[in-house]
């Protein structure tokens, strides 16, 4: 391996184009691009209007095999795909990625613009700050928070009349609602618009969410790996009055407004996702928002920069959008739709868009599938399907490794037999691409320790899977010319006939939707409802939740629910533990087996080997 480090050293050899002749190039106008520094620009959302009438490119999902601790190269493979279309093979080619947090950066994982010679430039300034969406994100869920439990103390302290007097407070010897209010007012049926005229009832009804402490499901976030934040009590200052509450933080990424950002459409849109996300319920059961804590305008105004793509490059000069990176478990793990429908028009009808789901294809690319486009409109015209040697022996029952060790000889040596075993893995996945009516390209991530014979081993399996193609490819070493084969065979495949389906209505009941992803994609006997998802089964439908899609909170380590299980598990029953809802989003979670929220830092965390060369002002260290 070309070793610990080397990416940035990598992405520092290559100085990246000026980020407006970039913008220039991929026919943008000067007008429709904000400039943060020489390599980072964002895309205003007035494009979207002027090439209305404009046809789409081609639309390329990258999902995997299952995961495994010795990394795919999905991102590394996303990247390598569109520098060889667009350096290589002459077409327009736009990658679409998420943008990693940055818990993660300074923890275990390190960086994730791809590596090697297919790589996101700048590499420090994707896999920091960016362009501070992220930070905004935080602030946006942290007002949330602090309006949530503001709200309760103040309504607990109160009478009706102070809480009336506060809310709506004389302005010129007069009292206004003001439009949030009115909406307020709206829902609750008081269809007044002067403060004077309300009754008692209709004051006590206005002025009290009535939350009820005990059902507040909105979280503080970070964006550290801060294992202490996980559980914490808040409160504890005397001003506070006794008020006290155990609750926790999450990593930033994890917010439901990451979610909100990542399969919005317009401003618009973003506005009343926004506004519809349940924070909470009140003591007589109804659904609390952020609308009704009046914070939905305010959080529109802290987004607005946020919702507009940022454009970065690859090694090859070729661009890349850069927006949402929302949670892959809890969330649906995709980058954003605006960054996508931008891009397809962009490239032109005969160009491509290269867009990355999280996980595996059990995870990432079914949420892809049946929440991403559900919601953009957009229909996918081939999946690619990435899968290493290393990967799939583990998935034949290789030996558990630890990320950074020396690998055991069954992954650096050849291993037919093994390899062959581990294969059933992406038979199943390769299934899974193809039960949504698209065709599905096998890309053979290579690693340098990797036979001849084992890589055509993996493709001549893949296709008898029934891919269309599948191909070995060597752009981690090569950068874009190692990826050529590929994007030949994804342009073929683009081709090709598709009859692309959703896996499930929406309007089926939560159970039956929940029963088909896990019999269907993971291969579950049937699903088991504890006693705590079977209640939320009722509440939501109740509350009217119940035909969202569904987003399955499940490790993505295994087809089933027990990480430790590789290959293709079977004659297993999928436990729901749980079930939450990201409302303004627009799906619900069921989880299963508990997922954390907020990683903590390891003994030796990345950030030992980060820092700054005063004299250069280069960053070194990260990977
Ligand atoms: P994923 O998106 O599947 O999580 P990444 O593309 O981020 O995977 O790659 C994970 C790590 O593996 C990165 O550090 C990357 O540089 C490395 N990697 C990917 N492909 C190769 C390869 N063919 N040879 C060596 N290292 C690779």
């Amino acid at each position: 391996d070309l070793g610990f480090l080397w990416d940035i050293v990598i992405s520092r050899s290559c100085p990246p184009k000026p980020i407006d002749q970039l913008a220039r190039e991929v026919g943008l106008l000067s007008d429709e691009v904000e400039m943060y520094g020489k390599t980072k620009a964002k895309v205003q959302l007035s494009v979207i209007k002027r090439l209305e009438g404009h046809s789409d490119g081609k639309y390329v999902v990258v999902t995997g095999i299952t995961p495994t601790p010795l990394g795919e190269g999905k991102s590394t493979t996303t990247v390598g795909l569109v520098q060889a279309m667009g350096a290589h093979l002459n077409l327009n080619a736009f990658a679409c990625v998420r943008q990693p947090s940055q818990g993660p950066t300074f923890g275990i994982k390190g960086g994730a613009a791809g590596g090697g010679y297919s790589q996101v430039i700048p590499m420090e300034e994707f896999n920091l700050h960016l362009t501070g969406d992220i930070h905004a994100i935080t602030a946006a869920n942290n007002l949330v928070a602090a309006a949530i439990d503001a709200r309760v103390f103040h309504e607990a302290t109160q009478s009706d009349k102070a809480l009336f007097s506060r809310l709506v407070p004389l302005s010129g010897g007069q009292r206004k609602f003001s439009p949030i209010q009115l909406n307020r007012l709206k829902r609750l049926g008081i269809e007044k618009v002067d403060p004077n005229t309300l009754t008692e009832e209709e004051v006590t009804r206005f002025v009290r969410l009535d939350i009820d402490p005990e059902s507040i499901t909105w979280q503080r976030v970070m964006d550290t790996n801060d294992r202490f934040l996980r559980k914490l009590t808040i409160g504890q200052s005397s001003t506070e009055k006794g008020f006290t509450r155990t609750t926790q933080f999450d990593i930033s990424v994890a917010s439901e407004i990451m979610a909100v950002l990542a399969l919005t459409s317009s401003l618009e849109d973003m506005r009343s996702r926004l506004a519809r996300m349940v924070v909470a319920t009140s003591r007589s059961g109804k659904p609390i928002t952020t609308e009704d804590l009046g914070v939905s305008g305010a959080l529109t105004v802290l987004m607005r920069d946020a919702i507009k793509p940022n454009l970065m490059q690859t090694l090859e000069g070729t661009p890349v959008f850069v927006h949402a990176g929302p949670f892959a478990n809890i969330a649906h793990g995709n980058s954003s739709i605006l960054a996508d429908k931008i891009a397809l028009k962009l490239v032109g009808p005969d160009g491509f868009v290269v867009t990355e789901a999280g996980f595996g294809a059990d995870i990432g690319m079914e949420k892809f599938f049946n929440i991403k486009c559900r919601y953009s409109g957009l229909r996918p015209h081939v999946v690619v399907l990435v899968a290493t040697v290393r990967a799939l022996k583990m998935h034949g029952g290789g030996p558990t490794v630890t990320a950074g060790l020396t690998l055991p000889k069954e992954y650096t040596e050849e291993n037919l037999e093994l390899l062959e075993k581990g294969c059933c893995n992406l038979r199943k996945q390769v299934q899974n691409a193809m039960a949504f009516g698209v065709p599905v390209v096998v890309a053979v991530n290579a690693f340098k320790t990797d036979t001849d014979a084992e890589l055509d081993l993996v493709c001549r399996l893949a296709k008898s899977a029934g891919a269309f193609d599948a191909v070995h490819c060597s752009h981690w070493a090569k950068g874009g010319a190692g990826a050529v084969a590929l994007g030949q065979a994804v342009q073929k495949a683009a081709e090709a006939p598709s009859d692309f389906k959703f896996l499930y209505d929406v309007e089926l009941p939560i159970v039956d939707k929940i029963r088909i992803i896990a019999q269907k994609i993971y291969g579950a006997d049937d699903v088991e409802l504890l006693p705590e998802a079977q209640h939320k089964v009722e509440l939501y439908t109740k509350q009217g939740f119940g035909n969202l899609p569904i987003c399955m909170a499940k490790t993505h380590l295994s087809l089933s629910h027990d990480s430790e299980k590789k290959g293709v598990p079977t004659g297993f029953i999928l436990p729901i533990r749980d079930i939450r809802a990201s409302v303004g989003a627009g799906f619900l979670y069921p989880l299963v087996g508990t997922m954390s929220t907020m990683p903590g830092l390891p003994t030796r965390p990345c950030f030992y080997d980060i820092d700054l060369d005063p004299e250069t002002e280069q960053v070194d260290g990260l990977f």
